[in-house]
């Protein structure tokens, strides 16, 4: 052993590596006394080395958890090798700290005899997580509510004033209604998607994946004929996956839909499916613009539009269609040339 690593791996070695990291490191016997606390460890609670003798590690932790800190303990003693805890710790001038952390407890001649513990401060998260949770809140009451009978005010106005055929008020409000839908529209996506990541269950089945495409076309049928394109559908047959029908219908509508949206006058959709090995793939081929280069690394973050290429939608789709495809175990993709077309896939398990 060279003279470096015997001080790195020296007692005062890992004192130095102790003292010197943001997690707070403590070691403390099972009543509760403090044998070592970190530097981050006195830095945050505010307790000086002298003070430790008079506290305990009982007294920093926010009197909600005790009886979690006791449950814990006995997991513990019992043996349990590392317990992941959450706590809220109290500091010495009464600021509240979340942490979380793992703890473990050291055993002589078979009987528990100190406890380790190591936090890191999730102030940060919880933070992000609350206002979060506000904004998921806001969204589907004082929010929503007042938005929804605008829309259905703007709705009746619009039916009320057609008849008189004044060219105007009627741009006017339709002008307002179609915002006012996509503000709506936006919400119900922003919260699909929040649901989704909140962890909703899937409701699954067994699909056969060529009943499932053609159920999914013939509903997007209108919309492609409305922009005078046509959707193909081409069978593949004996193809079966297991997933939630409704929700893997949403990923493909979408797909469909922003093929049809990026797509010439003129231009064709082709549905298709197939099979590889364990998996199914299923596509969505058109021979629109492409996805330009500079754009596709961010195609399915959250409210993702390219610039200059955003016809109406919330760019939420893909965000959502990913997030339904890799809840079912899959993946999902697309290839893309610009100027001749772009052809997006999913990947399933399939289903004996
Ligand atoms: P949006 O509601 O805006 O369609 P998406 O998340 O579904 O939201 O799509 C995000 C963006 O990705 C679109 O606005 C568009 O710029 C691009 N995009 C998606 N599909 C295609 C496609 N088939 N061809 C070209 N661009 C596409």
């Amino acid at each position: 052993m060279d003279e470096l690593e015997s001080i790195v791996r020296s007692e005062a070695g890992l004192h130095d590596l102790l003292e010197s990291i943001d997690d707070l490191v403590a070691f403390a016997t099972l009543e509760g006394r403090l044998i070592y606390v970190n530097r981050a460890w006195r830095e945050k609670l505010g307790y000086s080395e002298s003070e430790l003798q008079k506290i305990t590690s009982y007294q920093i932790i926010h009197p909600s958890h005790q009886d979690d800190v006791k449950a814990t303990n006995a997991r513990l003693m019992s043996g349990e090798g590392i317990v992941r805890v959450e706590r809220i710790l109290v500091a010495k001038d009464g600021r509240h700290f979340p942490v979380e952390g793992s703890l473990s407890c050291r055993f002589k001649s078979g009987k528990p005899w100190y406890v380790r513990a190591i936090f890191h401060d999730i102030t940060e998260r919880k933070h992000a997580e609350k206002m979060k949770d506000d904004l998921v809140s806001m969204a589907s009451h004082e929010l929503r509510n007042p938005l929804m009978a605008i829309r259905t005010a703007l709705h009746l106005l619009h039916e009320e004033i057609s008849p008189t055929k004044l060219e105007r008020p009627i741009q006017v409000v339709g002008l307002a209604m179609r915002n006012c839908d996509r503000m709506v529209d936006l919400i119900k996506a922003y919260l699909d998607l929040a649901n989704l990541e909140a962890g909703a269950p899937l409701k699954e089945r067994d699909l056969d994946v060529n009943e499932f495409i053609e159920r999914v076309v013939e509903l997007i049928q209108p919309i492609g004929i409305h922009a005078g394109i046509e959707i193909r559908h081409e069978g593949a047959f004996g193809l079966r996956v297991r997933g939630d029908e409704d929700r893997l219908a949403q990923v493909l509508t979408n797909l469909i839909s922003n093929a049809v949206k990026f797509s010439k006058t003129g231009g064709m959709v082709r549905v298709w499916a197939v099979g590889r090995a364990d998996r199914v793939r299923v596509g969505v081929t058109d021979s629109g613009d492409g996805i330009p280069l500079e754009f596709r690394s961010k195609i399915f973050g959250k409210f993702a539009q390219a610039e200059g290429h955003a016809r109406g939608g919330s760019g939420l789709g893909l965000a959502i269609s990913k997030a339904i495809v890799e809840k079912h175990g899959g993946e999902i993709g697309f290839d893309s040339e610009v100027g001749k077309g772009t052809t997006f896939h999913f990947e399933l398990k399939r289903a004996s």
